[in-house]
């Protein structure tokens, strides 16, 4: 059902040229009419994530030129004529659009045993595109994207709000919900007041988990006081931080007779989930573990991170990694977002001062910086 008439003149998009440079603004040609069950959305809001930086550095070694961008939301504006009807994606629809898995091959093992999702497609298949990396993704006003990776946005949440959870809330989602997380009924998030971080916190809290939000700067815990007063009642599951103030080896006992109600005892929490990129932050998690826990690491930091061969042998503790998740996940996340209110703390930029949003990323802003296009 594509769409006839489709202007095929040019549109503003945001390239990166060369490593190390800002975005080059320029006018390309718009996409034309999508093809097989690919679809053409109008973007609306595109969020900066920090792999779009490390993108940006050179150092993942990808071609350029590149229009960046993994996590956005837009409006379906075309069709391609293999689009399934089961998705119930329309003309007008609004859908968010999460970079990874463009055109998976649909034979390989994870396409072949998708976990829920639709058979012969994964989020995880090796030989898909990524977009935004190897393809060009949402700094542009108009996209090719998969319809089979995107989801359709609930009434009553904006695209500007739905961009920063396509990869940021898809991933702390995912890593809440891994096998040996799902039940844990108190967790510590190490960086908790960064982009994945304080919506990881707003989503225990309202999963019914204890969380000790810990960080360690002014601005993050800032930020962290401020989600914790959105939360409502919720809130008081949530057990603000400053990991400045404590020695690692004491922590848990110190965190204990510090508050009382903590979920944390004189071994450790349930889970813990590894935001930054530091060996510090691993070992400080290490220590916040009881026996039998499980450390989630989701930061992947240039170098190795050691791990002490007594804590996986005698302390029984399990590490695993959680990348971002499945596409069931991602309309989970959208539905249950929507009717806890999670949302991300956002400020928003007009397309045009893209590069003053990567400037203020640079600064350390702790929330998430997102292009609104309709500015
Ligand atoms: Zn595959
Ligand atoms: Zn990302």
């Amino acid at each position: 059902m594509a769409t006839p008439n489709l202007p095929s003149d040019t549109m503003l998009a945001a390239v990166l040229e060369q490593f190390g440079e800002p975005y080059s603004m320029q006018q390309i040609p718009r996409p034309g009419s999508p093809q097989g069950q690919d679809i053409l959305i109008k973007v609306l809001a595109a969020s900066y994530c920090h792999t779009d930086a490390v993108f940006a550095s050179g150092q993942l070694s990808q071609d350029l030129p590149r229009v960046g961008c993994h996590e956005f939301a837009g409006e379906i504006i075309a069709l391609g004529p293999d689009v399934s009807s089961e998705q119930e994606l329309a003309v007008g629809v609004r859908v968010g659009v999460p970079g990874r898995a463009y055109h998976p091959c649909g034979a390989c093992y994870e396409c072949t045993h998708p976990d829920k999702d639709i058979m012969g497609y994964s989020p995880y298949c090796p030989s898909s595109g990524n977009l935004g990396l190897t393809r060009d993704g949402g700094f542009q006003q108009y996209c090719l994207v998969d319809s089979r990776q995107v989801a359709m946005i609930p009434d009553g949440l904006t695209a500007t709000q739905t961009a920063p959870l396509m990869c940021a809330g898809l991933t702390i989602w995912a890593a809440l919900h891994h096998d040996k997380v799902r039940w844990a009924s108190g967790i510590a998030i190490l960086g908790a007041g960064g982009g994945l971080g304080h919506l990881g916190v707003q989503f225990a809290a309202h999963l019914g988990m204890q969380v000790l939000a810990i960080d360690a700067n002014d601005r993050s815990l800032e930020l962290l006081q401020q989600i914790k007063a959105t939360l409502g009642p919720v809130g008081q599951r949530v057990y603000i931080t400053d990991a400045r103030k404590y020695d690692i080896s004491a922590m848990p006992a110190l965190i204990q007779k510090s508050s009382p109600d903590i979920p944390v005892t004189e071994l450790g929490v349930d889970a813990v989930i590894l935001l930054p990129e530091s060996q510090a932050a691993f070992d400080m998690g290490m220590n916040l573990l009881r026996n039998h826990g499980t450390m989630v690491v989701v930061s992947f930091p240039e170098k190795k991170l050691e791990v002490s061969a007594h804590d996986l042998v005698f302390r029984d503790i399990n590490v695993v990694g959680s990348l971002v998740g499945r596409n069931h996940q991602l309309r989970e996340m959208l539905v249950f977002a929507t009717k806890h209110g999670v949302s991300a703390k956002v400020k928003t930029f007009p397309f045009e001062q893209l590069n003053n949003l990567v400037e203020e990323y640079h600064k350390g802003y702790g929330g998430k910086l997102v292009v609104d296009m309709t500015l």
